[in-house]
């Protein structure tokens, strides 16, 4: 078994270095794009590798220009972008991977394939620089366990006849593959289990329960509610994710490896239907769509998924806790505002893209 000793010194310096640019694959994503705003309002030097199969570079439009900023659109999958992005790197993110529960029910085996492929190759090669990693896993892995979900707690994804189970598997191989070149070479790692995650940005287009409820919302298009709307989430601001993502980064001498991440708030998916509705004052029927209707034969909603953050807490003395009314009324003002504004023009491809996708 990877011994899984967390490491004593912190994977990120606070001083930054500019020579040692942090790499964050995935970068143009929802998490990864407020990730790498963060990073460079701290000072530091960022990398971004990004295949932008599910990000987009208009995620990175407020950055763009940023004279710390480089961007590579290239997979971090193939070895030689993985091998030469952690060769100048003084730690990484991985984020990179296909994410969304309606492209995981739709094409599981690409989903799988891509997922592990690029931790694989990514982890190899960070570990072969003694690159420190913190590795963005997934809260997939407890499938329908007992809930608080502690990390400590033997995995549950489910049968291989199952189609979800795939995902939970790739995210959790990523995991052993973290540990396991962290003993074998000393590479420090760090695992963060994410748990639902919403804020500006995050699309609709494959799943994400809260961006589709307010699309719908806004169009006064019905709200549809999977099953019975009694499975419950607990949804976090992006932003309290990346404060947390990076501080674990920045902390030092932990106890732990793996850390859930995320809010310990539940909200049953019928409820936040009510809650979008009402705040957005639409007039969308709520309507309660069968599980058959929507997802494949096999395909698991898992109950209730709630984190444990007792080992966030102890290492960083807080915890994401934004109210869920509060961030719908932020996502709805924002969806007003860009309503109101007239019809951009295409806006240029920034000098930094246009430059790194040549690496
Ligand atoms: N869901 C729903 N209506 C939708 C999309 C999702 O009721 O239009 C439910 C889905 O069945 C799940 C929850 O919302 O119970 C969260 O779904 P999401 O795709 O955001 O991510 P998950 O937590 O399942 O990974």
């Amino acid at each position: 078994m990877p011994n899984s000793k967390s490491p004593s010194r912190a994977l990120l310096p606070r001083a930054a270095d500019p020579a040692r640019p942090v790499l964050v694959t995935g970068g143009a994503g929802f998490i990864g794009s407020h990730l790498v705003e963060t990073l460079l309002a701290a000072g530091h030097a960022v990398h971004v590798v990004d295949d932008l199969s599910t990000g987009k570079l208009a995620h990175l439009a407020a950055v763009a220009r940023h004279p710390r900023l480089r961007i590579t659109v290239a997979s971090i999958a193939e070895p030689q972008v993985a091998e030469a992005a952690c060769a100048t790197a003084g730690m990484v993110f991985h984020l990179a991977g296909a994410v969304g529960v309606q492209r995981l029910a739709s094409e599981p085996l690409h989903v799988m394939q891509r997922n592990l492929r690029a931790s694989d190759v990514l982890l190899a090669a960070a570990a072969a620089h003694r690159c420190p990693v913190l590795l963005a896993s997934s809260s997939e892995v407890y499938g329908d366990g007992p809930v608080p979900f502690r990390e400590s707690e033997s995995l549950r994804p489910g049968s291989t006849e199952g189609l979800r189970g795939g995902y939970a598997c790739a995210k959790a191989m990523a995991e052993w593959l973290a540990l396991g070149h962290q003993q074998a070479t000393g590479t420090p790692v760090l695992v963060a289990r994410l748990f639902n995650t919403v804020g500006p940005r995050q699309v609709a287009d494959h799943g994400m329960v809260l961006p589709r409820f307010l699309r719908q919302a806004l169009a006064g298009a019905p709200i549809t509610v999977y099953g019975d709307g009694a499975q419950t989430r607990c949804f976090a601001h992006v932003a309290d994710v990346v404060q947390a993502l990076v501080g674990l980064a920045q902390a030092s001498g932990l106890e732990h490896t793996v850390f859930n991440v995320g809010s310990r708030v539940e909200t049953a998916v019928g409820e936040l239907a009510e809650l979008v509705r009402a705040q957005s004052g639409s007039r969308s029927p709520i309507v309660r769509v069968p599980y058959a209707q929507v997802f494949p034969h096999g395909f698991v909603d898992p109950p209730r998924r709630v984190p444990c953050l007792d080992r966030l807490r102890a290492a960083l003395g807080r915890e994401p806790a934004r109210p869920l009314a509060q961030i719908v009324a932020e996502l709805l003002s924002e969806a007003r505002n860009r309503a109101a504004e007239p019809a951009a023009e295409p806006a240029a491809e920034p000098a930094t893209v246009r430059a790194a996708a040549c690496d």
